[in-house]
């Protein structure tokens, strides 16, 4: 009997909404489980409106059928401050069930519960709504904010469904960003161009020592070439960069292999972002990642009400990495998430106003232009 890959084995309870019983994702997710063996998983009905499960055992995680009310199309929240790169989301569900140290949705939520919005249908309605009500307006959108774009993919279909119902959409571009491997959404996608496949990168230092139950780097570059060769265009990301003995070396040894298994014209984009934390994040990661030791840098406040790495630092790494990356062909698919002016300046030698702006810069080569 097959069994579900290893990020998903430490499901070991479902919930789900009253009113989402008979949801089709719900039924599918039912399905899949006890197709990876997994029927015996017990599953708990909860009244439809209560927000929260109650769910602490340890490392066993709960999976959460839910109805969802809020808004599904949202403004990533970025901040004034610093240049953003004016992306959407669509919210598909909160938290993930890898676990990186630095990963900030253990601050943005208060449990750990893989929380999946089972009405699908209405969050189809309120996407045609908005997308269709105007098809020269164009979005650039992507799932992986407050998940992992596909790491429930196995049991939900959810990225699969998406890209199905976004065909009818020529005036939007949907991005998958990932830090595992699930590509079973590729059987739905007649539009090569109107999806963007991303992973994170880091350094293997950092990927071995800080991310976990991901997939290893080379399965990352190997589904990315995978998807360059079927004509997507993919999207690559170094966020978190963290400063640790060696990162020189980790960090040019990351950059070189990339051009290994992708040419830099098969990449859309890449974003360049330093460690920032909010300030509750912390005492979370002292507390379930002990050995982890770069939350001990110099940081600084920004005025996004995190702290991030002094600027002189933060512009060493961003130099090393750009200068690295130039020299392998890469310029107009860079970019930083959230930094201002000065360092794009300092690092680049221009900055977005100087193209018109980052937002726009990237709807651009979002739709390949
Ligand atoms: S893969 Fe992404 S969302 Fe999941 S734990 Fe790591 S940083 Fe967080």
């Amino acid at each position: 009997m097959p069994s579900l890959p290893r990020h998903l084995r430490r499901i070991g309870h479902v919930f789900v909404d009253e009113s989402m019983i008979d949801a089709p994702m719900t039924h599918r997710v039912r399905e899949r489980l006890a197709e990876g063996g997994r029927a015996d998983i017990p599953w708990t009905v909860v009244p439809p409106d209560q927000d929260r499960v109650e769910f602490d055992r340890g490392e066993t995680q709960a999976l959460y059928l839910k109805e969802y009310k809020g808004k599904f199309l949202r403004f990533c929240p970025g901040t004034r401050a610093y240049h953003c790169c004016g992306y959407r989301i669509i919210h598909i569900g909160e938290n993930c069930p890898m676990a990186c140290s630095y990963c900030i949705l253990q601050a943005y939520f208060q449990d750990r519960v893989l929380k999946i919005w089972a009405n699908q249908d209405a969050l189809f309605r309120e996407l045609a709504d908005g997308f269709g009500a105007d098809r020269n307006t164009r979005y650039r959108v992507g799932t992986g904010e407050f998940t992992d774009s596909l790491a429930l993919e196995h049991l939900t279909g959810y990225s699969r469904n998406l890209v199905e119902f976004l065909e009818d959409y020529d005036n939007v571009v949907l991005e998958l960003k990932s830090k595992v491997v699930d590509l079973s959404w590729m059987e739905g996608a007649t539009r090569t161009d109107r999806v963007l496949p991303a992973w994170s990168l880091n350094a293997p230092f950092i990927n071995e020592h800080e991310e976990f139950d991901v997939s290893t780097l080379t399965e990352r570059l190997e589904a990315a070439r995978t998807c360059a060769e079927a004509g997507f265009r993919v999207c690559l990301h170094f966020d978190p960069i963290i400063r640790f003995d060696g990162w020189r070396e980790g960090y040019a040894e990351i950059i070189d292999r990339i051009f290994d298994f992708v040419r830099p014209d098969q990449i859309a984009y890449m974003s360049l972002g330093s460690f920032r934390c909010m300030p509750q994040l912390n005492p979370i990661i002292e507390d379930r990642f002990p050995e982890t030791n770069y939350i001990y840098n110099e940081f600084v406040p920004g005025l996004d009400g995190k702290v991030r790495l002094l600027r002189p630092l933060r512009v060493e790494q961003f130099k090393f990495m750009v200068d690295r990356l130039r020299k392998h062909g890469m310029e107009e698919q860079l970019y930083f998430c959230m930094e201002s002016t000065g360092v794009w300046n300092e690092v680049f030698g221009y900055a977005p106003p100087d193209f018109g702006g980052l937002g726009k810069r990237l709807m651009a080569r979002a739709f390949g232009e």
